[in-house]
């Protein structure tokens, strides 16, 4: 089944009065009339819920509903993209083990990585993802662990040969966790090329409207029961509102990244005549350095987020920026309109000067989450706050 036609579908959850959409179940718990019924519905052997930490009608119709996209067998929802990221790597290495993260990455995970997991005992090491023959040589020297890597990175909009670097990874006894939060299940599904796990920050394009906080992990059931049990015991529970709003978002993420790739292509090759506008960072320009692996991976075109170098470094940057009149600046992304963060000031403020300098990210990149607005206003607006650059 498509995913436009998958995505409106009522997911297999059971909910009283046969209601279209998922009712909101804003409880902490659930009554019972006998502790034997209690009992059994605890020990797993009657459908049920118990206490909402550890489990809700509202999440589980949107893991489900999320789990289907992704093509897969299972899924759980997290308080956030960063809770679902900690729970994953936790389900899959629960004792101490190395913990290889994609050179080309949020911020967040990076931090995960050095502040949390590595203090605990999980040696963090950088790896090189578009590089297979380091990946193995890391692998091969620190021993097997858990890779963590981006379908397509976050601000650049990266996307190394996946498929090959899980193949290397589980090859050498270690798992990995794929964050498709930039591409969305419109574009890729990581599972099909191999993924142990996939996680997203459903507060992007899956929610689309900037109006709640929510992670997911789908894979297979065994180690989805793994996620859920970090999740419910480390307290990652989202509340059942926030699910709610996240369902009804998700019904329309395939037609809005619909609109929103094709306005964002429409953006880059606008963009790449504009002179104060030194480099356009976007998978679907062939000449990014990653269109080769993007297009041979990517269906559906190639997402919605683009990367803008500008002349005159920061200044020209934030010249630019605050003459958009359409586009605010938001420190976050996937929203139905048009948003521009700053790497080295939000989303990358984790990463040292030079792990920045590795990965190209410097103070005149400017990170566009492209909406659904009509392209032509769009490229009219860039192209009017890109004079204002000459001026910096
Ligand atoms: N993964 C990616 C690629 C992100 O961009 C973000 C946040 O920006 C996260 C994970 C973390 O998600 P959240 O903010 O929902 O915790």
């Amino acid at each position: 089944m498509d995913i436009h036609t998958k995505s409106v579908q009522i997911p297999d959850v059971a909910w009283p009065q046969n209601s279209v959409v998922p009712p909101l179940y804003q409880t902490a718990a659930y009554a019972y009339h006998s502790l034997e019924q209690a009992d059994r519905v605890f020990r797993g052997e009657e459908e049920g819920y118990t206490y909402t930490r550890g489990g809700n009608p509202t999440t589980k119709a949107l893991a489900q509903l999320i789990a289907d996209m992704e093509d897969a067998p299972a899924g759980v929802i997290a308080a956030s993209g960063m809770g679902a990221v900690a729970a994953a790597i936790l389900a899959l290495q629960p004792t101490p083990g190395p913990v290889y993260v994609a050179r080309e990455i949020y911020g967040g995970t990076a931090g995960l990585a050095r502040r949390i997991l590595d203090p605990l005992g999980y040696p963090f090491t950088w790896i090189d993802t578009h590089n297979l023959g380091t990946v193995e040589q890391a692998l091969s020297t620190t021993g097997p662990g858990i890779v963590v890597l981006e379908s397509m990175s976050n601000p650049l909009g990266r996307v190394c040969p996946v498929d090959e670097v899980i193949r290397v990874a589980q090859q050498l006894n270690s798992r990995v966790v794929v964050d498709n939060t930039f591409a969305t299940p419109y574009h890729a599904r990581p599972l099909a090329w191999g993924a142990d796990l996939v996680v997203h920050s459903v507060t992007k394009f899956i929610g689309g409207h900037s109006d709640l906080i929510l992670g997911a992990v789908a894979g297979p059931e065994e180690l989805i029961q793994k996620v859920s049990q970090v999740i419910d015991l480390v307290g990652m529970t989202p509340d059942p509102f926030a699910s709610w709003l996240a369902f009804r978002g998700a019904r329309t993420m395939a037609l809005r990244m619909e609109r929103a790739s094709a306005n964002a292509l429409a953006l880059a090759e606008a963009l790449v005549q504009i002179p104060q506008i030194e480099e356009v960072s976007y998978p679907g320009l062939t000449r990014h350095p990653d269109h080769g692996h993007a297009k041979r991976l990517l269906e559906n075109g190639y997402g919605a987020i683009l990367a803008l170098r500008v002349a005159r470094g920061r200044e020209g940057a934030e010249r630019l920026a605050r003459s958009l009149k359409l586009v605010p600046f938001v420190p976050s992304l996937g929203d139905v309109m048009t948003t521009i963060s700053h790497p080295v000031v939000a989303s990358h403020r984790e990463l040292t000067p030079d792990e920045q300098e590795a990965v190209l990210i410097d103070p005149s990149v400017l990170r566009v989450s492209v909406g659904i607005e009509n392209a032509a206003d769009l490229i009219r607006d860039f192209a009017q706050a890109a004079a204002s650059v000459d001026h910096a």
